[in-house]
């Protein structure tokens, strides 16, 4: 099968590897569509100790189960593999478990392939009518999904003024899910004019540059960072309301910026957010089914063949589109 085969720092490559074979309990997916991811571009930059090279990356991914009783039927796989019978999963929050594993950390190589093996309890049936593309676009929403979700009910106030820092496929999502949720309105914070303008005809939803426009100390109830810089996590300290809520999402590299003297005499409460739970994935689906988010016109999809050229692209910042899919049907 093809593989795209990340080699070492800055390099990658199209590469012929045999067809994985699955283990008892998992299946083997013939993938179709699978995204491009910030991590996937932080490994690729060699920064992923949890990546080392020669590995296949990608885990957002989509395809038709290729063996087996269930052969031909479409899935969503969800990347975050845990063992299920671990304390932590079995009280409810499996995405917290020392067991976790995300499919492109070994031993589970990724989805930039014509095939991958996954467990069967991580595959989800894509509703028909939802293309192959927007199935991959599952687990990026879903991470958006939970990042809004525990935002909400940490905040337990209806119809919030939400602000969210990034444009990039997490943020983009977490806008649009934030609208499908009930907030009353919806910022988005991003310096580059082509991000911004992706959602620009989206109802309820505000595009602004962060770095020209202040909208002013305590301006938000809830503030989702999908950046996860210094300079995010200063403004979100400041533009957050009293009692409000922060959701820390992004992962750059760093951990300064937070006003720990307003957080304490504000009761500010700050969140980290990861991956999600199998409910936020199967909602994330769902929702992308229904229509509920959108037109997604901030996705952009390229063929398998172009997936090196896109890597280098999305580095030199020659993307405007938030998320980039892998087209693998016509392999
Ligand atoms: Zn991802």
């Amino acid at each position: 099968m093809r593989a795209i085969v990340y080699t070492g720092p800055n390099q990658m490559a199209l590469d012929e590897q045999p067809i994985p074979e699955p283990a008892p309990g998992e299946v083997l997916v013939r993938v179709h569509a699978v995204g491009i991811c910030g991590s996937d571009m932080h490994a690729y930059h060699g920064y992923d100790d949890r990546r080392p090279p020669p590995l296949v990356l990608g885990h957002e991914a989509a395809g038709i189960i290729a063996s087996g009783p269930r052969a031909g039927e479409r899935v969503a796989i969800n990347p975050l593999v845990v063992d299920p019978e671990c304390p932590v999963a079995r009280a409810g929050r499996p995405h917290l478990s020392p067991t976790r594993a995300i499919i492109s950390m070994p031993p589970r190589p990724g989805a930039f392939a014509e095939y991958v093996t996954i467990p069967e309890r991580n595959i989800l049936p894509v509703p028909d009518g939802l293309s192959m593309r927007d199935a991959a676009l599952s687990e990026p929403v879903a991470v958006s999904w939970h990042a809004v979700r525990i935002g909400l009910e940490r905040l337990g106030q209806p119809r919030p003024r939400v602000l969210v820092q990034g444009g990039g496929a997490i943020g983009v999502a977490a806008a649009l899910v934030a609208r499908h949720m009930g907030a009353e309105a919806i910022d988005l914070a991003e310096p580059h004019p082509g991000r911004r303008a992706l959602l620009e005809h989206e109802a309820g939803i505000t595009g602004f540059d962060p770095t020209s426009q202040d909208p002013g100390e305590s301006a938000y109830d809830l503030v989702i960072d999908a950046v996860g810089a210094v300079a995010t996590r200063q403004a979100a300290s400041r533009l957050v309301r009293p009692g409000g809520v922060i959701v820390h999402v992004g992962l750059l590299p760093g951990q300064e910026g937070y006003d720990i003297r307003r957080i304490t005499l504000q009761e500010i409460t700050i969140t980290g957010s990861y991956c999600y739970t199998p409910e936020d994935f199967a909602a994330a689906l769902d929702a992308l089914a229904q229509g509920a988010l959108g037109a997604l016109g901030w996705v952009e999809v390229r063929p398998f063949a172009g997936a090196v050229t896109a890597f280098a692209e999305l580095d030199a910042g020659k993307v405007s589109a938030a998320k980039i899919v892998l087209d693998l049907a016509e392999l």
